[in-house]
C-alpha cells in the first residue's frame, strides 16, 4: 500500500518524533500551521474517521488518553486545538487517520 504515513511508521520516511508505543506514532508536521503541530497516528492503517467501526476503535480511546500527555509534554499549557480531516470537502491530504494537535498561540476562531 502507498501510504506515506505506514511508511513513516515502518521507519522508512524519516519524522520527528513527539510519542510512541505499541497503538499509535505523535510525529511533528512538516509544515507547522501553529507554532506546535504535531499529528497522532494509529499504528493500524485506517483511511479517516469514516473508517472507524466497532472492530478498531479502540486505538481511538488509547489515542486520546496520550493526547494530554503529548500536549503537556509539547508545552501546551493554555489550550490546544484537536482536528481531524475527514475526505475531500474537509481537505483530507494524506489517506491514513490522523489527529492534527496545534497550539502554542491564540488560534483563529473560524474554523471553516
Ligand atoms: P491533512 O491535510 O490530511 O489533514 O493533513 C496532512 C498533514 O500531513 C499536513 O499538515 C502535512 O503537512 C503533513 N504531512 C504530509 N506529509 C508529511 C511527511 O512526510 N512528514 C510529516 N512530518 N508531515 C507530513
Ligand atoms: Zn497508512
Amino acid at each position: 500500500m502507498d501510504c506515506i504515513f505506514c511508511k513513516i511508521i515502518e521507519g522508512a520516511i524519516p519524522s520527528n518524533k513527539a510519542y510512541e508505543d505499541e497503538y499509535m506514532l505523535a510525529f511533528h508536521d512538516i509544515n507547522p500551521q501553529a507554532p506546535v503541530h504535531i499529528l497522532v497516528i494509529p499504528k493500524e492503517h485506517i483511511p479517516s474517521a469514516d473508517g472507524v467501526n466497532a472492530e478498531n476503535s479502540a486505538v481511538i480511546a488509547k489515542i486520546f488518553e496520550a493526547i494530554p500527555k503529548i500536549a503537556a509534554a509539547a508545552g501546551l499549557k493554555n489550550g490546544y486545538r484537536v482536528i481531524t480531516n475527514c475526505g475531500d470537502d474537509a481537505c483530507q491530504t494524506v489517506k491514513h487517520l490522523h489527529f492534527h494537535i496545534m497550539g502554542g498561540k491564540k488560534l483563529p476562531e473560524n474554523m471553516g
